[in-house]
């Protein structure tokens, strides 16, 4: 699995990271949550674990962040925090699971590979959830776009976007419609830059432009 480790302990961290990549994985170490809201919105992982207690921020936040784009990238919450409420505060934001601290690696290992069959599990589940127009194909269980057959690596932000207008091809969805769908309220960059962005990485036209009311994607095929 490709994970990313939220962690600003820095022995747990190395400890962690040793084990997991011991394990075959191969991990991301951050320490902020700043610096772990940029990677995973970028990155593609299989599985965050999630310190909640960070420097510049609580880890919970970044988790509802997380779960407000709809991702379902499995997350497991690690944290000395151990009363009861805050364990339900870690699984209403949106966690797959808990550890608390102190605990065995093997214990972590043996979470994320439960994680990773019910992980797979649910994509089975949602593998007709497949939109194909023309040469692009948008997967929604494997949260995976792919144009001419060569994969398209998209931001959360704009697999959502994609997503969205897919939805609703041959429809116009309006810039109200596209924000509400894909870009939470605590998103810094306006919703052009991410279209600029999603149109640069999709390559040949596919997007339209409807001046004055939103964006458009039409099913030729
Ligand atoms: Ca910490």
């Amino acid at each position: 699995m490709n994970i990313c480790l939220v962690e600003d302990d820095l022995l747990l961290g190395r400890a962690v990271q040793a084990a997991l990549i011991g394990n075959g994985h191969a991990v991301v170490w951050l320490r902020l949550a700043s610096d772990a809201r940029a990677r995973i919105a970028n990155d593609d992982y299989d599985a965050i674990v999630l310190d909640l207690g960070l420097p510049d921020g609580d880890g919970l936040a970044l988790l509802r962040e997380l779960r407000d784009r709809d991702t379902r990238l499995p997350v497991i919450v690690v944290t000395a925090r151990d009363t009861i409420g805050e364990r339900i505060d870690g699984l209403d934001a949106g966690a797959d699971d808990y550890l608390v601290k102190p605990f065995a690696t093997a214990e972590l290992l043996a979470r994320l590979r439960a994680l990773a069959r019910r992980s797979l599990g649910a994509h089975d589940e949602d593998a007709g959830i497949r939109h194909e127009l023309g040469d692009l194909v948008l997967d929604e269980g494997r949260h995976a776009v792919s144009r001419a057959g060569r994969p398209v690596a998209l931001s959360l932000t704009e697999f959502a976007l994609l997503r969205e207008l897919v939805r609703h091809r041959n429809r116009v969805r309006t810039r109200r419609q596209l924000e509400a769908a894909a870009l939470p309220e605590s998103e810094g960059q306006s919703l052009d830059v991410h279209m600029s962005n999603l149109r640069r990485k999709l390559g040949a036209p596919l997007i339209r432009t409807v001046r004055g009311v939103g964006y458009l994607v039409e099913d030729t095929s």
